[in-house]
C-alpha cells in the first residue's frame, strides 16, 4: 500500500476512489450472486415436466423426475398414431404413422429445444412453463 496523500485534496481524492471500489466490490459480488442462481435454476434437474397435448388440449402432463422405467405412450388421432418413449431424461417419438415424419426426426426433446410437433396428428410435445 502506497503511503496516503497528506492534505485536504489527497485525503478527499483517496476517499472518493476507495469508496468507487468498495461500490465496484459490492457489485461484482451481487452480479456473481446472480450468475449463480441463473446457473443454478438453469440446470436443476427438478421440475422438468413434459406435457403432451393434442390439437390444444393437455393429455398427458409427465413429471420426469418421477419416471422410474422408461415407458411408452400411444396416442391417437383419426385412425393415426404416434407412439411416445418416455425416460427420466427426456422423451421421443419413436413411431407415427403420419405422412412426413417430422415428429420421428425430431429425436428427443432437448432441454430448452424446439418443441416436437406432428401437424397431421395434431400432436404437440414440449417442457411445461413452471
Ligand atoms: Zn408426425
Amino acid at each position: 500500500m502506497p503511503p496516503l496523500q497528506r492534505g485536504h485534496e489527497g485525503t478527499l481524492r483517496e476517499g472518493n476512489i476507495l469508496t468507487t471500489k468498495r461500490w465496484v466490490l459490492v457489485f461484482g459480488i451481487l452480479a456473481l450472486i446472480c450468475i449463480g442462481l441463473i446457473l443454478f435454476f438453469w440446470f436443476s434437474p427438478k421440475g422438468r415436466t413434459v406435457t403432451v397435448s393434442q390439437d390444444g388440449e393437455t393429455l398427458y402432463a409427465i413429471d420426469l423426475s418421477q419416471v422410474q422405467e422408461p415407458y411408452t405412450l400411444t396416442v391417437e388421432w383419426d385412425g393415426g398414431y404416434n407412439r411416445i418413449q418416455i425416460t427420466s431424461e427426456t422423451v421421443w417419438v419413436v413411431e407415427a404413422d403420419c405422412g412426413n415424419q417430422d415428429c420421428v426426426h425430431h429425436g428427443p426433446l432437448a432441454e430448452n429445444g424446439t418443441p416436437i410437433v406432428c401437424l397431421p396428428l395434431h400432436l404437440v410435445i414440449q417442457w411445461s412453463v413452471p
